[in-house]
């Protein structure tokens, strides 16, 4: 990786441009880096975590190189937010999509014409169409960014077909630097990434995956695991969250039940009318206390930077999609949680979907793990996060300090010895039965009984356990591929898993070590103190981050934005702390650019002033 602490005379350009229209400091992790190799022309791969400042690392060159700056992205959503918000900081930016009107199309092509356009957000059907390529030819181009480029593999999680066109780019636009960029790519898909969208040798930038800001959980279902959930979103009343739950009717259950205890949450699914789905989108990102329930329609691109808690109701389908889902907590960087929650049968119900899905086996078998590697780490002992960055291929990495498995080390214990009992139990009953029958072998308590399931060796080896004990184990089995389970029709047959893990147990070479925890663990931070809207803003400054707030959103609703587009939760704590007397004090305010300060710096000085 280069070095930045080269000189480098666009990036004190950059630097510039970062202070006076986006108002913050300095750079962030890679970002001074990548900028730098798309300032010189180069192609880039970035993976920076979600909240990392992605967009700066195409925005800021926009502004600096010549021509327009492409960014291609797969949801409306998204684009709207980041138009909406470059405006607001005075760039000029724009999207086509199929929302957009006739006469605002002509318009934006009139600016693309006059060289006035700074950055034109685009679909990537919408980019590929040949009358589009066409027309973007004959105009000069700064570069191409790729976000969630990710959905150009088939081993990421979320294969998007479209994107493979992408790849053309390469023909049509040969001299603009294409910069592709992702939250997640593990070391596969970071491959696939420069092949399909043909970047040659472009330099990889991977960052960091810690999110030291996310305090991660997991509990293992009672039940439907539903009373669970509404228990934690009445414990974090006052705050914005996300709750992913699997299926359509799994989400209105639950809005449903939420809304009836008072709680201010909405359902949101592919299946809904497109108008209430924008409707309810843009009432969520507007509100400072609002819970969506959703499926994961409901995700890229939603930028809400003050969501508190994302809670899995039923958990995510890989360690990429949950670190991507969870990741959509706290991204302005305040503490937030990701709280998850699962049992095997959700398990059964992954292998299940995987199954009839019409895909090679060999993607079948990735798919599978991946499915398997998460549920390894929802149920494992060791720090949560540590366990997902070492998945991405992090090395060194330490443990979090904040996930509920740092908190609280769950107490251990060898169960090689009785998952040898269980696993020889499944064995000699031939994979026929299920779990309880099983479980009923080993206490010997199976009912009517016949001779030659007494004559087994296994009968009644595992009396010296509970019915409870058992069950818990038969899941780390099932979580870690030891044992699998058959649908069956849902009737699911407990089998042996994959053959080389299971000698190995027996062998003696594979420990098997389970969680004593209690099946209801608390979760991380639920308890902590003073953390109520996730920002700690001293009790002398609340009345004026008050005042800054209402006026905040007065503000955003005559303008019809959500009100972080104005100013975020902290550039108003900043400010509160601060109370600065002038202009220059207030442009000092993390946040503050140089269009908002012109925009907003009266009245927000003439609030500090009377409050
Ligand atoms: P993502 O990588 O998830 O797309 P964004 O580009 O939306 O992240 O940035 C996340 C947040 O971090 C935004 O609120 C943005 O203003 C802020 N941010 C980005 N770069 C910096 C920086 N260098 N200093 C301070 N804040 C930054
Ligand atoms: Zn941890």
């Amino acid at each position: 990786m280069p070095p930045d602490s080269l000189p480098h005379p666009g990036l004190d350009q950059a630097r510039a441009i970062l202070q006076h229209t986006f108002g913050h400091a300095d750079f962030r992790g890679l970002q001074a880096p990548v900028i730098g190799d798309v300032l010189a022309g180069r192609h880039a791969i970035a993976v920076l975590p979600t909240g990392g400042g992605k967009s700066l690392c195409y925005q800021i060159p926009s502004l600096i190189r010549g021509g327009v700056g492409l960014v291609v992205s797969p949801l409306i959503a998204l684009m709207s937010d980041q138009v909406q918000a470059l405006k607001q900081a005075g760039v000029a930016a724009a999207k086509l999509d199929s929302d957009i009107s006739l006469d605002e199309r002509s318009a934006t092509w009139r600016t693309i014409d006059e060289g006035k356009l700074d950055l034109l957000y685009l679909s990537p059907e919408g980019l590929m169409q040949p009358s589009m390529l066409e027309r973007l030819s004959r105009v000069p181009l700064a570069l191409i960014a790729i976000d969630e480029a990710h959905c150009v593999s088939q081993w990421g999680h979320d294969f998007r077909p479209e994107y493979r066109a992408l790849g053309r780019l390469a023909e049509v636009f040969p001299d603009v630097p294409r910069l592709a960029v992702t939250a997640t790519a593990d070391a596969r898909t970071r491959a696939d990434i420069r092949n399909e969208l043909r970047l040659g040798d472009a330099q990889e930038y991977v960052a960091s995956f810690a999110r030291p800001e996310l305090a991660l959980s997991a509990i293992r279902k009672q039940g439907k695991g539903r009373d669970q959930v509404v228990a934690l979103v009445e414990a974090r009343r006052g705050r914005s969250g996300v709750i992913y739950a699997g299926s359509r009717e799994g989400t209105e259950q639950l809005a449903e039940r939420l809304s009836q205890s008072g709680v201010p949450a909405v359902a949101y699914h592919a299946g809904l009318d497109k108008a209430l789905r924008n409707q309810r989108l843009d009432a969520f990102l507007k509100a400072d206390e609002a819970v969506m329930v959703a499926t994961i329609a409901f995700g890229m691109g939603v930028d809400k930077p003050d969501v508190r808690y994302v809670i899995h109701a039923d958990p995510p389908a890989s360690i990429e999609a949950y670190w991507q889902e969870v990741g959509r907590a706290g991204r302005d960087g305040d503490p937030a949680e990701g709280i998850t929650l699962y049992d095997s049968s959700d398990l059964a119900w992954a292998f299940r979907r995987l199954d009839s899905r019409e895909v090679s086996d060999e993607v079948k078998q990735t798919q599978g793990r991946k499915v398997r590697q998460l549920y390894a780490m929802l149920d494992g002992t060791g720090c949560r996060p540590a366990a997902v960055r070492r998945y991405f291929g992090e090395e060194g990495v330490e443990p979090c300090g904040v996930c509920d498995l740092c908190l609280n080390p769950p107490a251990s214990v060898d169960a090689t010895e009785a998952a040898r009992k269980a696993l020889s139990a499944v064995h000699r009953l031939g994979g026929r039965f299920g779990r309880g029958r099983v479980i009923d072998h080993l206490l010997a308590r199976t009912k009517q009984v016949q001779d030659w399931e007494v004559a087994l060796s296994t009968w009644g080896i595992g009396k010296d356990s509970h019915e409870s004990e058992w069950r818990g184990l038969i899941d780390a089995l099932l979580f870690e591929g030891l044992l699998r389970e058959d649908p069956n029709d849902g009737r699911p047959l407990l089998q042996l898993g994959e053959p080389d893990k299971v000698k190995a147990v027996y062998r003696g070479e594979l420990q098997v070590s389970v969680a004593l925890r209690a099946i209801q663990a608390k979760p991380a931070r639920a308890a902590r103190k003073g953390s109520a809207t996730g920002l700690e803003v001293a009790a002398g400054n609340r009345l004026l981050y008050d005042a800054l707030r209402a006026w905040r959103r007065d503000q955003a609703a005559e303008l019809s934005v959500p009100p972080y587009v104005i100013f975020h939760d902290r550039t108003l704590a900043e400010i509160a702390a601060a109370r600065p007397g002038t202009l220059t004090a207030l442009g000092q305010c993390g946040g503050v650019g140089d269009a908002k300060l012109e925009r907003y710096g009266p009245q927000v000085l003439k609030i500090v002033r009377d409050a």
